[in-house]
């Protein structure tokens, strides 16, 4: 933009040569009108200049017609050498016939007594009418010649009164050279005119183009986004108030820059902040903004996708065209599970970018993480369809039993008994499942109350272990059930080898005793039921900085790596058939979750397939707070 403009194309040049042009031609006009005046007047005064004086023309025509023609032609020469032209020109005297009677020029007087050889004598002479003419010849240059006809003074009538005629030549030399001097006088004032007029129309050009020049800068700054400058006003013409204008709009520019400036920047950090994925496009659906979110949500930088066409962007070019988009800004639900390595589903909403006129300039595209959503819906309607499965395969069952028992099987004293029993297991196990789900809702809604006391979990901990070591002794698992729907038959059956390892200190922790013993009772009867017979359970309580963990570990079957997140699922079961055979429900970690989330704390399990699980619970303790024992001291 700021190209160096060349100085034959410049303002400056072109005001100083339309300046020094006009001034010449206007010297040139008036010189030649002058010169031409000049020269006119100068003829006209030499011309007049060139002339008898009337008594002298008097005095000849006396000579002329005096009969004694040789005292008559001295006396004519006397005459002639009297008249003030005779100084610079030839006068010659002719007479009525002709005949040269006298001449001023000395080098000539031969010529007296001969004919003239001019024809325009006889002729003026004859018409008796003056005559001039121009001559020029090298010898004598420019000439004037004046033919003057002489009468008689005395006659009265025209016939017969000319009685000759003086032919006056002069040399017109000394106009000329007078026209000369002054023509050359004119040249060199012209040149030194010129000359200043030169210096004048630089002065002035610069005068008018400096201001020029500065605003063309002012506005190559404006260009380029520099409002700092100013321009300097030189005074109060058109000029000037122009400048004054330049600096005006310098400022508005500036300060309409910063507002949209500012404009930007909300804009930016509205969209920095919003929580939603904002795309938007323009008409030919190529990406012109995404905020952080959007990057976030696909996984990638704003330099890989600016200019990319949002159907890319948004893998849906097979299944959707930009009119498609634009036609119907429907709201898409996009699953982008597969490309990226974790679950993410969003609703995107578009809606069009549209001028005042109703051209649609672009796409706005708003992405909404409906993840969570999506996953409890799907959870929902697993849920529901896990419990109708669950709870029809032991009434199926049941069904079956009962149909055999009415068809007769009731009279069989062997098959009648058993087939009762396995009715009776079957409705316990349903009874549990129901429990477990009346917990599990009740925990989900918030209805179960979670009823908080300092417990001494050392103690306590002790104490649930000891059941199941008074269970192990009496084996009757019935009997130490009483208070605990979810210890289960096959668990009491089993032999195992149950170690502690519990720190000697007092830890009191903020529990819902009934609720945690429900826990820890489950977790133990899993660590049971998974274990091989004779396998060893090591139960441990530890204490951290500002938490306990409780851990029980089996030797038994361990849980696959594909499974070890999904186990605290509701009616995950790792193996269906195998856990339905040993009474399980599937319910019961997914209950541990939940009391343990209630009560501030994580569980979590290791387990390495084959060789045993352990399970960890961690609950939040604050050393302080140990001022339990120090009561009961008291
Ligand atoms: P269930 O009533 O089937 O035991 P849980 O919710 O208590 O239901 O356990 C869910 C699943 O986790 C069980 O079916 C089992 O596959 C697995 N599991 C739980 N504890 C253990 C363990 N100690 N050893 C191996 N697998 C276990």
């Amino acid at each position: 933009m700021n190209k160096k403009i060349r100085f034959f194309q410049s303002i400056h040049f072109k005001i100083a040569l339309v300046f020094i042009l006009l001034l010449l031609v206007t010297v040139e006009i008036i010189g030649a009108y002058f010169v031409r005046s000049l020269e006119q007047q100068n003829v006209e005064t030499f011309k007049t200049s060139i002339n008898l004086d009337p008594y002298l023309q008097e005095k000849l025509a006396t000579d002329l017609m005096s009969d004694n023609e040789s005292s008559a032609d001295d006396n004519m020469k006397i005459t002639i050498s009297q008249a003030d032209v005779a100084n610079t020109a030839t006068v010659v005297v002719v007479d009525d016939k002709g005949t040269v009677r006298a001449t001023s020029n000395l080098n000539d007087q031969s010529n007296v007594g001969q004919k003239s050889a001019s024809s325009n004598i006889k002729s003026v002479i004859y018409n008796g009418q003056s005559y001039e003419d121009y001559g020029y010849s090298d010898n004598t240059g420019s000439t004037y010649t004046r033919i003057i006809p002489i009468k008689n003074p005395n006659a009265t009538g025209d016939g017969n009164a000319i009685v000759g005629a003086v032919s006056i030549t002069a040399p017109m030399e000394s106009v000329y050279a007078n026209l000369n001097k002054i023509v050359k006088i004119f040249l060199i004032a012209s040149l030194v005119a010129g000359l200043l007029g030169i210096f004048i129309s630089i002065v002035i050009s610069r005068a008018i183009t400096r201001p020029i020049d500065e605003m063309k800068k002012q506005a190559i700054r404006m260009a380029r986004g520099d409002y700092s400058g100013q321009v300097r006003i030189y005074g109060q013409d058109e000029l000037g108030q122009l400048a004054v204008a330049v600096n005006n709009l310098s400022v508005r520019v500036e300060e309409a820059q910063e507002a949209s400036e500012a404009e930007r920047r909300r804009l930016d950090s509205v969209l920095a902040h919003m929580t939603d994925g904002v795309i938007a496009t323009d008409r030919r659906g190529n990406v012109i903004i995404i905020n952080e979110t959007a990057l976030d949500f696909l996984s990638t930088k704003n330099e890989d996708v600016i200019g990319v066409s949002i159907l890319k962007l948004l893998n849906i070019a097979q299944d959707y065209t930009l009119r498609d988009l634009l036609e119907n800004q429907k709201e898409l639900l996009l699953d982008f599970s597969q490309q990226l390595d974790h679950e993410l589903v969003l609703r995107v909403d578009f809606s069009l970018i549209q001028r005042e006129t109703g051209f649609i300039s672009g796409l706005v595209a708003v992405l909404h993480d409906v993840t969570e959503q999506q996953k409890s819906e799907r959870e929902r309607r697993e849920f529901v369809s896990n419990v109708s499965h669950e709870l029809r395969t032991p009434l199926t069952s049941m069904r079956s039993y009962i149909e055999a028992l009415s068809d007769g099987a009731w009279q069989d004293p062997e098959i009648a008994p058993q087939f009762l029993k396995v009715t009776q297991e079957e409705t316990d196990r349903m009874i549990r499942m129901i429990n477990d789900l009346l917990s599990l809702s009740r925990l989900d809604s918030g209805t179960s109350k979670i009823e908080l006391e300092y417990v001494n979990l050392n103690e306590f901990f002790n104490y649930i272990l000891d059941r199941f070591d008074m269970m192990l002794k009496t084996d009757n698992a019935r009997a130490s059930a009483d208070n605990n729907q979810h210890v289960q038959p096959a668990a009491a059956k089993k032999q195992y080898v149950l170690r502690r390892e519990i720190t000697k200190r007092d830890l009191w922790v903020e529990i819902d005793q009934d609720k945690f013993m429900q826990v820890i009772d489950n977790i133990m009867n899993n660590a049971i039921k998974y274990s091989p017979d004779g396998g060893v359970i090591t139960a441990r309580l530890l204490e951290t900085h500002n938490h306990v963990i409780l851990s029980v570990s089996d030797q038994g079957l361990g849980i696959p790596r594909s499974d070890i997140n999904k186990v605290f699922d509701r009616f995950y079961r790792v193996d269906k058939a195998r856990s339905r055979k040993q009474g399980g429900t599937g319910l019961g970690l997914a209950i541990s979750k939940e009391v343990v989330a209630a009560l501030g704390g994580r569980i979590w399990v290791d387990s390495q397939e084959g060789k045993g699980s352990t399970f960890y619970i961690s609950l939040p303790y604050s050393p302080i707070n140990d001022a339990g024992g120090d009561w009961d001291e008291a």
